[in-house]
């Protein structure tokens, strides 16, 4: 229904419905009136033309009659007639009237009577009875005239003898008009089909009368009016009436001398006027027709091609851009008012694509983090709420924390610790390459948003993230040969946490796990995890004191000390390389690193000129020297308490046959770390460039420890220790 209404609402239709309403709406008016009204128009004329021929007929006869009243009224009037019928001179009579009136004069019938109505002559009559002539009442009254009156009218049409005459008469007066009238004088002329013909010769169209259901007519119609009796019985008086489809006849009633209806006259008349009339209009009509049904689809396709067409093709582009939503200009042809259209259009568009791309413009600038370029803590969680909004599950969150990013700051500087956010945003990048959710979610922290990604599969991507970091030679190129390493807590939406908060809060917790387990891992959120993490929130936290503490009298000593580079922290690289191989304890890793790092802290009390000597060192230079081992335990012992930790610091130049120093321990006696560090410590001295001697290869170096296996060093250690190094080359591991 709705899509028959819109079709009935097409321009094109309406404009083609209100040109053809235009057109055809005057052309039925004018077809009807043409039609209907014109066609009566020309049958009224026609038959007022008719009626008025009849009329002419009975004008001719009167006219007709008159000459003959002219006729008998100068024989009525001669002074000799007068006499005459006094006389009774019939010779005289008979002479003047008989033998050459109804020649001259062409008439058919005189009745000469006296005053006592007696007959003094008469021609025509036969054996006809003259009494109802002479009593018709207005010849009778011409008898009783004995004053001549000039106004007296004695003609007209008379009745007698089952024939139709014209009459004239007359009282007999001296021409004078004086004395009384001798009688009277009557003239009359038969109306025959010859009569007729004359009248006809003088009109120029076809005239017939009836009376008393005779007809007089002449030859030429008479088979016409025979044929069509039936229709011309109805005819009477005054009538017009079809005959046949090309005939008509027209009629006028006839009266007597008495003012008497004694039949009519009629006319017969072609139609072929009135027919070729109304044709021609018709034919003019149906032109004019043609004409406007011709206008109108001019115009029609004028309009159409013009305005209807463009219009369409403008709403048609117009509709192709909103509803594939494209950036396209209208191209449009046709008016002007029409093309405006089409420029205020595309105005109109470029306008809407501008403000749209402001639009996403600003809305990617409150979007993103302006250091990183990635998408910010607020939009982080727009959508991990529209994510869940939506339905959609699981959704695992990987919560990245640098780690020791303070520290590295602290070191390098902010500048360079802004480089490390955006690399580190960068490696993120690129290792989740079909992921578009990854944010900075606060300082030196980055969430990745996984949709429909299980933990375990998470776990995945997160530990390629972090190796990644750790690999990257860009961050080493920026910060040395130290790694940066991240800590990455996961969590899953809805398996882990109901709401957005607690998704957050499980992912950190499971980061902060991986913080206390010694950093740069990966970890999936479990439930054991809330407690273990507060459990030892203290424990880490002092543990993270003593370790920044070393760390910072690591770097103080490696700057005092001749080295290039850092000692304390390879030293303590290459003994946890040698721990793990020996798979000690969390515990005794911790323990090492931290005994590695400050095993040269008694350093610090060494004069810097013996420390930096070139050259060889005297017997009281050295002693002074190998007092740091003292001077170093001096040193920690009010601060750390952990024996392991001390005996790095104290017993790292013992010797495995005993003659080391400061204490002369040998083989178990002195403690696995200590032995551990002593290693590691003559490894990276030997391999170690100083100002004035370039360092040992390091195949040189493995064989010197292989030389004093047993003598210095653990022999049980040294091979382990070289296998560690030349698998895990220290550029590799870091
Ligand atoms: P942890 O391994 O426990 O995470 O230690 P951390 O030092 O990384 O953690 P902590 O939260 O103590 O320090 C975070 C540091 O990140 C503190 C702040 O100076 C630094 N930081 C935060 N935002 C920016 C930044 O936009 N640019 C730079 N350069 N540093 C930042
Ligand atoms: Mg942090
Ligand atoms: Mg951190």
């Amino acid at each position: 229904m709705g899509k028959i209404k819109s079709c009935f609402n097409s321009l094109g239709l309406k404009v083609g419905i209100s040109l053809l309403l235009v057109g055809i709406i005057p052309m039925m008016l004018f077809l009807f009136f043409n039609n209907i009204v014109v066609s009566k128009y020309f049958s009224e004329i026609e038959a007022k033309n008719i009626l008025f021929k009849t009329q002419q007929v009975n004008k001719r006869i009167q006219s007709k009659s008159l000459e003959l009243e002219r006729v008998v009224k100068d024989y009525a009037m001669w002074d000799d007639t007068y006499e005459k019928i006094q006389q009774k001179d019939e010779k005289w009579i008979k002479k003047n009237f008989l033998d050459g009136i109804p020649n001259d004069f062409d008439i058919d019938l005189i009745v000469i009577a006296n005053k006592d109505k007696k007959i003094v002559a008469e021609y025509g009559l036969g054996d006809n009875d003259v009494l109802p002539l002479l009593e018709d009442k207005m010849i009778d009254q011409a008898f009783k005239e004995d004053i001549y009156n000039e106004n007296d009218n004695f003609k007209g049409i008379k009745e007698y003898n089952g024939d139709l005459y014209m009459v004239a008469f007359s009282p007999i007066f001296k021409s004078n008009h004086e004395g009384v009238s001798r009688g009277v004088i009557i003239f009359g002329k038969k109306i025959t089909p010859k009569f007729l013909k004359e009248i006809e010769r003088q009109l120029g169209y076809n005239v017939f009368f009836v009376y008393d259901n005779k007809f007089i007519l002449n030859d030429g119609i008479n088979a016409e009016i025979r044929q069509n009796i039936h229709i011309i019985s109805k005819i009477k008086g005054n009538h017009v009436i079809e005959l046949g489809k090309t005939r008509i006849i027209g009629s006028t009633y006839m009266k007597d001398i008495s003012d008497e209806k004694v039949g009519y006259v009629g006319t017969i008349e072609s139609r072929d006027i009135f027919f070729s009339s109304v044709s021609f209009v018709r034919r003019n009509t149906f032109g004019i027709l043609l004409l406007s049904l011709s206008l109108i689809f001019i115009i029609s396709s004028k309009l159409k091609n013009n305005i209807i067409n463009p219009i369409k093709n403008l709403e048609k582009q117009i509709t192709k851009i909103s509803e594939e939503k494209l950036r396209m200009h209208v191209n449009v042809n046709g008016p002007n008012e029409i093309i405006h259209l089409g420029t205020v259009f595309n105005k109109m568009i470029d306008s809407l694509f501008k403000h749209k791309r402001e639009n996403e413009n600003l809305r990617n600038i409150s979007n993103t983090d302006e250091l990183t370029l990635l998408y910010n803590h607020r939009y982080f969680y727009e959508c991990l709420n529209k994510s869940i909004g939506q339905g959609m599950r699981p959704i695992t969150i990987l919560f990245c924390d640098i780690d020791k990013f303070k520290s590295l700051n602290d070191i390098h500087g902010y500048n360079t610790g802004d480089i490390i956010l955006k690399e580190i945003g960068n490696i993120i990048k690129e290792t989740v390459k079909n992921s578009e959710f990854i944010f900075r979610y606060g300082g030196e922290e980055y969430v990745v948003l996984l949709e429909n990604c299980l933990s375990e599969q998470s776990l995945e991507i997160a530990e390629k993230i972090r190796v990644n970091v750790m690999r990257s030679k860009k961050l080493k190129k920026n910060i040395g040969y130290r790694p940066i390493t991240i800590s990455v807590g996961v969590a899953t939406y809805p398996f882990h946490a109901l709401g957005v908060e607690d998704l957050v809060e499980k992912a950190n917790k499971a980061m902060c796990f991986a913080k206390q387990n010694g950093r740069n891992q990966c970890h999936i959120y479990k439930k054991d995890m809330d407690d273990l993490v507060d459990k030892n929130y203290y424990e880490f936290e002092k543990q993270e004191m003593l370790m920044d503490s070393a760390l910072a009298l690591a770097a103080a000593i490696d700057v005092k000390d001749e080295y290039t580079g850092k000692h304390s922290e390879l030293v303590a690289k290459y003994s946890l390389l040698l721990a793990e191989k020996l798979n000690l304890s969390e515990q005794d890793q911790y323990v090492l690193r931290i005994g590695a790092l400050l095993h040269d802290c008694g350093k610090i009390g060494i004069p810097n000129d013996i420390l930096r000597k070139p050259g060889k060192l005297t017997d009281e230079e050295f002693e002074i020297i190998k007092n740091h081992t003292i001077l170093g335990n001096n040193i920690i012992k009010y601060v750390v308490k952990n024996s392991g930790i001390v005996s790095c610091v104290r017993n790292h130049h013992e010797r495995w046959d005993g003659r080391g120093y400061p204490d002369g321990l040998s083989e178990e006696y002195i403690s696995l770390y200590a032995r551990i560090v002593c290693i590691a410590d003559t490894y990276h001295a030997m391999t170690s460039d100083r100002s004035y001697r370039n360092g040992l290869h390091q195949e040189q170096a493995f064989e010197e420890l292989r030389k004093n296996k047993g003598t210095q060093f653990d022999p049980n250690l040294v091979d382990i220790f070289i296998q560690t190094i030349y698998e895990n080359t220290v550029e590799k591991k870091l």
